[in-house]
């Protein structure tokens, strides 16, 4: 069994206040883009997660056991393999995207798992699986966790340029902290979630612990870009065009002068997927 995990990437991210358990409060809208990484399932001989991109534990592996247990299921061990495409620790939500993509994958594998108990299981995997369980636009709110499914955007096209550069979203976080970058609940409260395409608060933390994002950001902007911010926590750094067409143009002039450049699109939301 196969299954695509797509990058997000946040089309706006708003910052609010920190919250008693540690977590920010925020408002942002995510996208699925077509930047995928690809998981296969197979029975096996043992439950094991194959990925030699990344290092330490894997959230897929986490994804399965808490499966089994919450679910009960006793069906054969299952051999999980991904191919790493999206940029690691680089704010795409690539873990998230695999842990989401394993609990599809089990879901259907199994027979068991209703929406509330893998939207159950994806929150406490980590604070951007449960967005991440449908791929498509959504809006998210809470610490991650309230997830409204939004329609499909009119195409439009994303420059990818990681920047090589590994940021940990927690180091990031305590840095926009640091300079007191979060809206009080009631600013974050009256924002019109429409209205902020290309707005990351995050921004500014992430350029202070990795300053090579502003090169990124003047690359896509010189690019032909309409708007360029970082993606997440960063360091990805993200252009947007209007038409998907020159985004894939640019992306291509770009890796002919050996730039690591990437074209995407959104990813189709569930609604408008084919079949
Ligand atoms: P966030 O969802 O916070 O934006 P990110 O996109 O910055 O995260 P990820 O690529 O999801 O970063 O990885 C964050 C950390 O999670 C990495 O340091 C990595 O070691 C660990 N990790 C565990 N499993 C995975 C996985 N399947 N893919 C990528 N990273 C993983």
């Amino acid at each position: 069994m196969r299954e695509l995990a797509p990058a997000k990437i946040n089309v706006c991210l708003c910052l609010g206040p920190r919250r008693d358990d540690g977590l920010h409060e925020l408002l942002s809208v995510m996208q699925s883009i077509t930047l995928c990484d690809e998981l296969e399932m197979l029975d096996g001989q043992r439950d094991e997660t194959v990925c030699p991109d990344v290092e330490g534990p894997n959230l897929v592996a986490a994804a399965l056991a808490a499966f089994r247990e919450a679910t009960g299921w006793s069906g054969p061990p299952q051999r999980i393999e991904i191919v790493k495409r999206i940029p690691v620790a680089a704010g795409m939500g690539g873990g998230s995207a695999d842990a989401a993509a394993a609990l599809r994958l089990l879901a259907r594998r199994s027979g068991l798992g209703d929406t509330r108990l893998l939207l159950e299981l994806a929150a406490a995997l980590g604070s951007d699986v449960a967005s991440q369980l449908r791929p498509g636009r959504v809006l998210v709110r809470g610490a991650g966790e309230v997830v409204t499914a939004l329609a499909d955007p009119a195409p439009f096209g994303v420059l990818v340029l990681p920047s090589g550069q590994m940021l940990s979203t927690a180091a990031v976080y305590r840095e926009a902290d640091r300079l007191a970058l979060g809206r009080t609940a009631e600013e974050l409260a009256a924002l019109e979630p429409s209205a902020l395409t290309g707005i990351n608060d995050l921004e500014a933390a992430a350029l202070a612990l990795a300053p090579s994002i502003a090169t990124a950001l003047a690359c896509a902007r010189e690019a032909g870009a309409t708007r360029a911010m970082v993606c997440g926590s960063g360091a990805t750094v993200i252009g947007l065009f209007d038409d998907p067409l020159e985004g894939a143009r640019a992306a291509s002039r770009l890796v002919d002068h050996g730039v690591d450049a990437r074209a995407a699109r959104p990813f189709p939301g569930a609604a408008s997927a084919p079949g």
